[in-house]
C-alpha cells in the first residue's frame, strides 16, 4: 500500500536527505524507522503524508502516484494519512472536543456526525471524560492522546508518527504505545519514527534503519540496534 521506487529527495540549499531508497510496506503493517538524527527519517514520512515531493522516483500511497498527484486531489489523499508528532501540535484555543472536531468540520460532516464520530475517537484513547478541557489542561500524555483522537477521526489507512513518545516519561510512553497497537490492531497501518530502543526491543516489529539517506537494515521483528 506504500510503495517507494529509487526515491531520491534533495532540499532547495542541496542537502541530500534520502538517496535511491526503495521499499514496500503493506497494508496493516506496524513499522518502526530508527537511525541517527538527520538519516532522512522525517524525510522519509514527509513523503508518505505528502509534505514534501520526491526529487526523483516514485511513491505511491493507496494506488496513487503522490509524487505526480494533480493539486485538487491532494486533500483526498492527505484525509487518508494521519500524522502524530513528537510535540502534539494542538490548536491550544480549542478543546480536546474542537481539536477532533475540526478535521471533520474542514470536510464538511453533518454535525451529528462530527459529534457521535468525535466522542467515539475520544472514547477509544480514553478522554471521553476530558472533551472540554483545553490542552493546557491535560498532561503530555493526555495531549498525545488527543493528537491520536485527530489524526484516526477521519480513518485513515495509514498513520505516520514522528517519536510520538519523544516528550513523554517511559511509562506514559508505554499507554501511548499500547494504544497505537490497538489502532494498527483495527486495521491502520503504522509508520513510526523512534529513538526509543525500550521500545523497539520490546514491541517487536518491522525495524527499518535509515542511514545518510540509504535504508541500512529491514528486519521482521527486529531490534533496535543503536546504542542512542
Ligand atoms: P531525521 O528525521 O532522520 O532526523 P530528516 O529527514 O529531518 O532526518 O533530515 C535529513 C537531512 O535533510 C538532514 O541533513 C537535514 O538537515 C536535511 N533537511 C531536512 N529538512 C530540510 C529542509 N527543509 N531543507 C534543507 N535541509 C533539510
Ligand atoms: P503526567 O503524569 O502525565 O505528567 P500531570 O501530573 O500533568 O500528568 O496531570 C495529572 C492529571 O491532572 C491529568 O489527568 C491532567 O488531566 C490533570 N491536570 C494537569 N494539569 C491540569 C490543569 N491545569 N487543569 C486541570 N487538570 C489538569
Amino acid at each position: 500500500m506504500i510503495e517507494m521506487q529509487d526515491i531520491w529527495k534533495t532540499y532547495p540549499n542541496g542537502t541530500h536527505a534520502l538517496k535511491g531508497v526503495s521499499v514496500k510496506i503493506d497494508r496493516n503493517e506496524f513499522v518502526y524507522l530508527v537511525g541517527p538524527s538527520g538519516a532522512g527519517k522525517s524525510t522519509f514520512m514527509k513523503l508518505i503524508y505528502r509534505e514534501e515531493v520526491p526529487t526523483k522516483g516514485q511513491i505511491s500511497v493507496n494506488g496513487f502516484n503522490i509524487g505526480k498527484l494533480k493539486a485538487r486531489k491532494i486533500p483526498y489523499v492527505r484525509r487518508n494519512i494521519g500524522v502524530v508528532f513528537q510535540d502534539f501540535r494542538l490548536l491550544p484555543k480549542l478543546s480536546a472536543y474542537e481539536n477532533v472536531a475540526f478535521a471533520l468540520e474542514v470536510i464538511e460532516a453533518p454535525k451529528k456526525v462530527i459529534k457521535k464520530r468525535t466522542m467515539e475517537v475520544l472514547e477509544l484513547v480514553g478522554l471521553k471524560n476530558k472533551a472540554n478541557r483545553d490542552p493546557s489542561q491535560l498532561s503530555g500524555g493526555e495531549q498525545q492522546r488527543v493528537a491520536i483522537a485527530r489524526a484516526i477521526v477521519n480513518n485513515p489507512s495509514v498513520i505516520v508518527a514522528d517519536e510520538p513518545t519523544g516528550n513523554l516519561d517511559p511509562e506514559t510512553s508505554w499507554g501511548i504505545m499500547q494504544l497505537l497497537d490497538e489502532i494498527n490492531f483495527r486495521g491502520t497501518t503504522i509508520v513510526m519514527a523512534t529513538h526509543n530502543r525500550d521500545i523497539v526491543n520490546t514491541m517487536r516489529k518491522r525495524v527499518i534503519a535509515i542511514e545518510h539517506g540509504n535504508i541500512v537494515r529491514d528486519q521482521q521483528r527486529g531490534e533496535y540496534g543503536y546504542e542512542f
